[in-house]
């Protein structure tokens, strides 16, 4: 079967400080779609902001922030596992950081982790390991992390569900006279020097360190679907109708 990657950001599993239960409950009955048709790895943010939900700390403060992560991870884990087990599929934790990808011997480990899983019919769920890490040890937004994990687990598609229908010619939330880009296959490279543009407390990156990481992926020869995580529609058209709607689709084939 083919693989997928998927990246999902915090602004689509909180709300108002709570776990988004309803999006986080139709987020997984998409995966269990899915499955029949290709094997999913997930990539999921939340856990700072899953850990908030619990517990009051400064989350501007770095250590608190840890402790956040720390306290949100299995909040965010048993979360999904509730989920999950509704539809009787078996969850995994896979917490990774950059350093995780730098050596062959790492990224074969990282392959055959994740081979097994699939073949066993485990569903992975990987987020970045920012609780005992230092700064040069991590990518600091997983939209780059789900890139390496789309291209080092075989995966010919990351699709990143985000608060927005794809990538516009400008911030969407600035400009009322944004336009959405269907089909992309090269990125200006001043584009990959704007500053952090993330619309959540919670978020960390923006529209940048997207573009950073389908960079990456159409470097490798592999495509990006950016779309909304909110409203899955036109996730479910793109992947299980194969018909392009909303979304923005990150194609190598002419890059
Ligand atoms: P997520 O939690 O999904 O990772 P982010 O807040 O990090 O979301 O990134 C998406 C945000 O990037 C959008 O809500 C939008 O405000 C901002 N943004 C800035 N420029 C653009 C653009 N050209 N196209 C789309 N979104 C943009």
């Amino acid at each position: 079967m083919k693989r997928i990657t998927l990246k999902v950001g915090s602004g689509v599993l909180t709300e108002n400080n709570a776990v988004a239960k309803q999006r986080m409950l139709n987020l997984v009955s998409f995966i269990v779609k899915l499955k029949q048709f290709y094997d999913v790895i997930l990539v999921s943010s939340g856990a700072v902001s899953s850990g908030y939900t619990a517990l009051k700390l400064d989350r501007k403060k770095h250590i608190s922030k840890k402790v956040l992560a720390a306290v949100g991870q299995p909040i965010l884990m048993s979360n999904y596992k509730a989920l999950f087990d509704i539809y009787d599929v078996v969850t995994s934790q896979v917490l990774m950081t950059e350093e995780d990808f730098d050596s062959l011997a790492h990224i074969e480990i990282f392959r055959q982790i994740i081979d097994s899983q699939i073949e066993h019919e485990i569903m992975p769920i990987v987020n970045e390991n920012d609780i005992t890490t230092i700064s040069e040890q991590v990518f600091g937004d997983n939209d780059q992390l789900s890139a390496h994990v789309a291209h080092h687990s075989g995966s010919e598609i990351l699709v990143i569900l985000s608060d927005i229908d794809g990538y516009y010619d400008k911030n969407p939330n600035e400009h009322d006279d944004a336009v959405l880009f269907k089909l992309v296959t090269k990125i200006p490279p001043s584009e990959l020097q704007k500053p952090d543009s993330s619309t959540h407390e919670f978020a960390t990156g923006g529209i940048v360190t997207k573009l950073k990481a389908t960079q990456f992926m159409l470097d490798q020869g592999r495509d990006m679907f950016l779309c909304n995580g909110y409203d899955l529609t036109s996730a479910e058209e793109f992947l299980l109708e194969g018909t392009h709607n909303k979304g923005t689709l990150f194609s190598h084939s002419n890059s």
